[in-house]
């Protein structure tokens, strides 16, 4: 063989190798995480969308008509029931750790890689999108190694370190370090480290740099965007910072890019046990796929998306009584179940105290009762009970639930709706069941089969070679 020869063939092997590299791994990657998104909360947002619709006219979600659909096991290396930091760790860096720790091992010895780092280094865009604060578990788990997901600064400065290109969500938790007043401030970290920063669309739309965005609402201080069901069209919505983010990738990235979207709030209104509120929040969720969807039918032979969940919350039913499903009911329900806990408790401290028909017509107006919906006799007396022990007697204390503190005669409320709806809950916090998997696209038939969480790393990480 000439030196030639050889040296030509050489070429041609690489070239091939890399042809064949290109022709294995999906250029663009969508995961969208729906937080605390179980099979129920799924079928549940199904059924309503099919007999309500949606606000934009849809009489079905997209996402359940994916071609490849399966079950995700999500137990954590410490707890059958996993925790979202753990979860997020297991999707994002395919390993599994300890309950509340993120991007680390489950002995919190090292720091693990996510598989976004890793294609970062190949040179594709990565975007962070969620509903929640950007240093919150799910989105962490992408970028952050820390032994507790509750060390909300630790966890912003490695956002700021992560040379990420994109971050849409509500804020940062903890922009000054409480234990360290002297370390600097994370807003300006992130300047350091060339982000720029946007408070609202219309800050966004007027003149936006396309590379390293911070996109936030114009309020961060409450902690997470406000619940679809609760949103004003000015309000900076999940669907808006999902498009943001594929409409500036569209334009910057050449080699391809990877995006995370995590519809959070759907878990907060399920530790809340506000069905309404889960099933307008999977409905924006919906809103959001529906753009990635959109995007693959225009690269169909480049693009993957995949659907899933971290786990399961509220242990939400279907079903508890008869074999009636009265879903419908929930679209009633003008508002979350926090935003009625926010005008009761203004009519609470106001100069006069609301009477129980002043009340009543309150709770016609919001949920439908003693309108659309039949209030028996023995159901008002409990919400009358409920009123008078925290209006009148001003005795009875906020229910508390993970994310939020709310006014009892609210979650009585809301209750006897989820009742009436036919819902149940075992829980206020997570459970062990399986959530659903739904893919489409490049490589999506690697996914179907029971999977494992840290699957949704793993098997992107083979196509890739990476270790
Ligand atoms: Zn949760």
């Amino acid at each position: 063989m000439t030196k030639l020869f050889r040296f030509t063939l050489f070429g041609l092997l690489l070239l091939g190798s890399s042809l064949m590299y290109g022709a294995q791994t999906p250029k663009y990657i969508f995961l969208f995480i729906g937080d605390g998104m179980g099979f129920n909360h799924v079928e549940a947002t199904q059924i309503y969308a099919e007999k309500v619709g949606t606000d934009t006219g849809e009489r079905s979600l997209l996402f359940p008509t994916f071609p490849v659909m399966t079950q995700v096991c999500t137990r954590s290396a410490s707890h059958l029931i996993t925790c979202s930091s753990a979860a997020a760790t297991a999707l994002a860096t395919g390993e599994k750790t300890t309950n509340y720790v993120i991007g680390m091992d489950a002995e919190k010895k090292h720091g693990l890689k996510s598989l976004a780092c890793q294609l970062k280094d190949k040179g594709y865009k990565i975007g962070i999108i969620t509903s929640a604060s950007i240093d919150h578990a799910t989105p962490g788990g992408f970028y952050a190694s820390q032994p507790d997901r509750s060390m909300y600064y630790e966890i912003g400065v490695d956002a700021a370190n992560s040379g990420f290109d994109f971050f849409g969500g509500a804020g940062l938790l903890e922009p000054r370090n409480k234990r360290n007043p002297s370390a600097p401030c994370l807003y300006d970290l992130f300047n350091q480290k060339g982000y720029s920063m946007y408070r609202g669309m219309e800050a966004y739309n007027r003149n936006h740099a396309k590379d390293k965005v911070l996109l936030f609402p114009v309020d961060t201080i409450r902690g997470s965007l406000e619940y679809a069901l609760d949103r004003s069209d000015k309000e900076l919505g999940l669907p808006d910072l999902t498009k943001a983010c594929l409409d500036n990738f569209e334009e910057t990235a050449k080699k391809g890019f990877f995006m995370m979207v995590e519809g959070g709030k759907i878990d907060w209104a399920a530790h809340a046990h506000d069905a309404a509120t889960v099933v307008t929040e999977t409905i924006d969720f919906d809103q959001c796929i529906r753009m990635a969807y959109e995007f693959y039918k225009k690269h169909p032979n480049e693009t993957l998306i995949l659907v899933t969940a971290d786990h399961e919350t509220g242990g939400l039913g279907l079903g508890n009584s008869n074999m009636n499903l009265n879903i419908e009911l929930l679209k009633h329900q003008q508002c979350s179940q926090e935003a009625l806990t926010k005008t009761m408790r203004e009519m609470k401290s106001g100069e006069m105290i609301p009477s129980w028909e002043d009340m009543k017509a309150f709770l016609k107006k919001n949920l439908g009762f003693w309108g659309q919906i039949t209030i028996a006799p023995r159901e008002e007396l409990e919400l009358l009970v409920c009123y008078e022990e925290s209006f009148l007697k001003k005795k009875s204390k906020d229910v508390v639930s993970l994310y939020a503190k709310d006014e009892p005669l609210a979650v009585a409320a809301i209750a006897l709706l989820d009742k009436k709806a036919s819902i149940g809950w075992t829980t206020k916090t997570h459970t062990g069941a399986p959530v659903p998997l739904y893919a489409i696209g490049k490589q999506a038939h690697l996914y179907s089969g029971r999977r494992d969480n840290t699957d949704m790393a793993n098997i992107l990480r083979k196509l890739f070679t990476i270790k």
